[in-house]
């Protein structure tokens, strides 16, 4: 058996169908949480529900939702008069708030989370975005004397950095093919999101998980994941690529954007591994 996880939409007839694998599920209904956690429980094992919307503030957060395992996704944070009438019961529930990169305000939003002690994480969407005040975002995760909450995919990265290999933070957004596969209920399968936004498919049967690594395009997969080294491209030649793997390669002028942010972002890594790692010796 696999250990892979489905990433899959809510549908109680589908989720009868994948017999006790691990899923993610996703929607864009927080009215439905508690009910996609009962339903998971009667045959399949939750790893997590995720929750996509518009606005992060204009959720009514449930008491009821404690100890579900619970990734908010919002593309703008919103009120926080509404979020701060609520942090009662945001505190005690098993969440983590993602804010998109698409929004400037989300990244004082993640700073306010973060101080609030809430679990939170910026969502590197792939698009270009306000570099600058990405690389703000991580200084104050990373070097920041305020006690705060990790902010992902920061914190990630610092505690999985693998100094002479490579560090792929996509497994924070339930996007990496080592570990998650998507899944829809016609029960086809692709390696990303993106692949299943665009129909790009590897397999037609849930089953096939099972032997998945004998899959020829999951092979290729995991053969070609670094090929873009070999090539004569930006990425080729930068530093960071280690922590960022050409995730922006499509990016024009990456010198200011995304190359001069994850190459601080590896130095800042490096550092904390570093700090980890030093022990005295006479
Ligand atoms: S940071 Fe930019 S240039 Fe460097 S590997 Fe990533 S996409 Fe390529």
């Amino acid at each position: 058996m696999t250990e892979h996880i489905f990433v899959c939409p809510y549908n109680k007839e589908f989720l009868s169908r994948l017999k006790n694998r691990t899923v993610v599920v996703t929607t864009e209904d927080p009215g439905l949480i508690y009910q996609i956690q009962r339903e998971v429980n009667k045959s399949n094992m939750l790893h997590a529900i995720k929750v996509s919307v518009g606005v992060l503030s204009e959720i009514r957060f449930q008491e009821s939702w404690q100890n579900i395992p619970i990734a908010f996704y919002a593309n703008e944070f919103g009120s926080y008069k509404n979020i701060q009438q609520q942090l009662h019961i945001l505190r005690n529930l098993n969440s983590r708030i993602f804010l998109s990169d698409q929004s400037e305000f989300n990244f004082i939003a993640l700073r306010i989370l973060s101080s609030l002690r809430l679990s939170c994480g910026l969502h590197l969407t792939g698009k270009d975005c306000n570099w600058e005040m990405v690389n703000d975002l991580m200084h104050f995760t990373m070097y920041g004397r305020i006690r705060h909450a990790p902010i992902e995919p920061f914190d990630w990265i610092v505690s999985h950095y693998e100094p002479t290999g490579y560090t792929d933070f996509s497994f924070v957004y339930f996007n990496n093919p080592v570990k998650y596969l998507h899944i829809n209920e016609k029960e086809q399968i692709a390696l990303t999101e993106d692949d299943m936004r665009n129909n790009h498919f590897i397999a037609e049967d849930a089953r096939s998980v099972d032997t998945i690594k004998e899959n020829e395009e999951y092979q290729d997969f995991l053969n070609k994941r670094y090929e873009i080294m070999m090539q004569m491209t930006d990425c080729a030649f930068c530093p960071a690529f280690r922590v960022c793997l050409g995730k922006y390669k499509d990016l024009h002028d990456k010198n200011n954007k995304c190359k001069s942010f994850f190459s601080d972002l590896m130095e800042a890594a490096d550092y904390a591994f570093s700090k980890k790692t030093h022990q005295w010796q006479l």
